[in-house]
């Protein structure tokens, strides 16, 4: 059992109790013997991040192929990049990301990515909580097509050793993935009943593609396929007309928006406000660092906002609580997490932010200074299902995890 003492949760300082992975007890004075007290005066508590859409092996590709397009920047640059990759490289690269996924206040992230069992044991040595996807991709290639979908199946048989990690399948796109693989998937994901993922959506040139190659738009595809449902994730769904917003809606399928990567690659603007009225279910990703060009969900949470704003011309879109529902709660909640929320019941992943870091005064709005003023500097503590995976800013064999990474790139340079 940890005891916080003299923490500041929601304008009030109390003490808050963890017991085993869970928020056992909050209260303005708690005197329980526990195996520790941290005392933290001048700290406030926030739940920590859910990142619902990234590729975390893409560490290596920061910064490549700046100002193109999506499709030109996919050719160009982060194939054949990609196509030197070896599992070896995959634990390296992954125990980075999470490295500052963990610094930037996230817990939990879902992947896209290839030679999942090497991001999985990343993430079990990092302590945090990630949906691990084992990724279709054939490229209209029926023999890739058979693979893909024998190895999917490997994959969901695979017994779960660890309570964190969540199994999940998930096709590319559209544009990268025939019709028997969505459907396979869509199916297999019923049958172990694991959470889908794909790219929808993302560029006006995929959905003229789609209606010329389909006759119908990507959404409206994925649903005749059977993909969508309330454990499926669309990440980006930037170009959704009406008739597509109601079929998100009814199958209660899950929006991972991406605002960033959106906008640096030209991708265009998430209408977030209109699907936000329309009731979806709107949660937040970085996307890869190849396109953000960081796993921050501070910045995330600023862009998200921004970006709404000045897409529906209207200060009153996207307002502090949605940006920050949308990196928290939202997330957590779609992957069937008790987490997300500073109370008592909730799973114990939260983190602590120094309440005297200049980017956190006048302490008018803490919310409102996390998503507009705050960087990474303000998080002194991550703790996930109980368990602190930062202290003062230091994370176990952070020396080791660069030098590693560093290594990583320039094998692959
Ligand atoms: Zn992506």
């Amino acid at each position: 059992m940890i005891l916080l003492k003299n923490v500041f949760l929601n304008g009030n300082v109390c003490d808050i109790l963890i017991d085993g992975n869970k928020i056992a007890k909050i209260a303005d004075k708690l005197s329980t013997v526990t195996d520790e007290i941290v005392d933290c005066s001048d700290k406030a508590i926030l739940p920590s991040f859910c990142n619902t859409h990234t590729h975390a092996s893409m560490m290596f590709l920061r910064g490549i192929g700046e100002d193109k397009n999506l499709f030109d920047w996919l050719k160009q640059d982060i194939f054949p990049r990609e196509a030197k990759l070896k599992p070896e490289h995959i634990y390296p690269l992954s125990r980075y990301a999470i490295l500052e996924m963990i610094k930037t206040g996230t817990t939990c992230f879902t992947d896209m990515y290839f030679y999942v069992p090497e991001t999985l044991r990343a993430v079990q040595n990092m302590g945090i909580r990630a949906v691990l996807p084992y990724l279709g991709m054939d490229f209209f290639d029926d023999k890739k097509t058979e693979s893909s979908i024998q190895q999917a199946i490997q994959h969901l048989k695979e017994p779960s050793r660890n309570l964190k990690i969540k199994k999940a399948i998930c096709c590319h796109s559209v544009y990268t993935c025939s019709q028997r693989l969505i459907q396979e998937f869509s199916n297999l994901a019923k049958k172990y009943d694991a959470y889908l993922q794909i790219h929808v959506s993302e560029t006006q040139k995929e959905v003229d593609d789609c209606v010329q190659k389909y006759g119908c738009r990507p959404v409206e595809l994925l649903y005749k396929w059977g993909f969508m449902g309330p454990k499926t994730f669309f990440a980006h769904a930037v170009h959704l007309n009406d008739d597509e917003i109601e079929l998100v809606k009814k199958t209660g399928t899950v929006l991972g928006h991406c605002p960033t990567s959106n906008l640096k690659l030209g991708s265009g603007q998430m209408p977030l406000q209109k699907y936000l009225n329309a009731g979806l279910k709107v949660t937040l990703g970085t996307d890869g660092v190849s396109s953000n060009n960081s796993l921050s969900m501070i910045s995330e949470m600023k862009v998200a906002a921004l970006s709404a704003k000045n897409k529906a011309d209207s200060v009153l879109a996207a307002t502090v609580d949605d940006a920050f529902r949308m990196a928290t709660q939202n997330g957590f909640e779609a992957f069937g997490i008790n987490a997300g929320e500073i109370k008592e019941g909730n799973l114990a992943d939260f983190i602590l932010v120094d309440m005297n870091n200049q980017f956190l005064l006048p302490n008018n709005n803490l919310k409102s200074n996390m998503i507009y003023a705050a960087d990474s500097s303000c998080i002194t503590d991550v703790f996930c299902d109980g368990i602190p995976v930062m202290r003062d800013r230091k994370i176990p064999h952070e020396a080791e995890i660069i030098s590693d990474f560093k290594q990583v790139c320039s094998d692959l340079s």
